[in-house]
């Protein structure tokens, strides 16, 4: 099915209400992200017409762009600020990447796979994102020498938190990971109160494609 312009654009304003607001995302900033970044231009063309359904799509390499309601319930949760800088683990087609880039300062999204990661660095570019850098690598071990994060956003199923990321946390700064086996897992943030010290708080069940790692599976 082939969708229209303004027929994307009335999907974009249910996305909004129903699938985001009505399911208690209430951040205005992340709401402004979500209204403001093109869907669309992160997936094929295939899917054009189902870029605002509230679900995961396919993109390359068998990997998702994720749900646009868990992209927002991620980013409220990790309490994104203007000024804050942000480490995404997980950077597939560089969605999650643009909605938190339009919330911070400065955002880096690493991406095991190069040619996910070559694709989203594209997408990011050619909308004008320049606050966004996306990175090849290993995202379990985070990235030491750009630490620490105000937020670091993992969105990859991970077997256990990785203690590289919560270690890359400033005070106050927070993890959010999905937890579990490579089926099911919980929505966990876990923020940093004090040098040794973190409180972990679920989420909700969600399922995502494994995180792939030295601290993933
Ligand atoms: N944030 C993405 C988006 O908006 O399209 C969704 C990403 S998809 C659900 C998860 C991504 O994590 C996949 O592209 C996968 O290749 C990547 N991934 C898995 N393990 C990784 C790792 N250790 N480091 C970096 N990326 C990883």
């Amino acid at each position: 099915m082939q969708q229209s312009d303004s027929e994307n654009s009335r999907a974009k304003q249910l996305m909004l209400t129903r699938h985001l607001g009505e399911r208690g995302i209430q951040d205005s900033h992340v709401l402004r992200a979500m209204a403001t970044v093109p869907r669309e231009a992160f997936i094929s063309a295939i899917h054009f017409g189902h870029a605002y359904v509230d679900a995961p799509l396919p993109i390359d390499e068998g990997q998702t762009i994720s749900q646009p309601y868990i992209v927002a319930k991620m980013a409220e949760l990790a309490e994104v600020k203007n000024d804050a800088k942000v480490l995404e683990i997980g950077a597939g087609s560089g969605y999650g990447a643009a909605i938190l880039g339009q919330i911070a300062a400065q955002v880096i999204s690493i991406e095991r796979k190069p040619g996910l990661a070559a694709r989203a660095r594209k997408v990011i570019e050619k909308l004008g994102y320049n606050n966004i850098t996306i990175i090849e690598g290993d995202g379990t071990k985070g990235l030491q020498q750009a630490a620490p994060f105000d937020a670091i956003i993992v969105t990859a199923a991970s077997p256990a938190i990785p203690e590289s990321l919560k270690h890359q946390l400033v005070l106050g700064g927070s993890l959010v990971i999905p937890v579990g086996d490579e089926t099911y897992q919980h929505l966990l943030k876990i923020q940093r109160t004090d040098v040794n010290r973190y409180k972990r708080t679920e989420h909700g069940a969600v399922r995502f494609v494994p995180l792939i790692g030295e601290y993933g599976w």
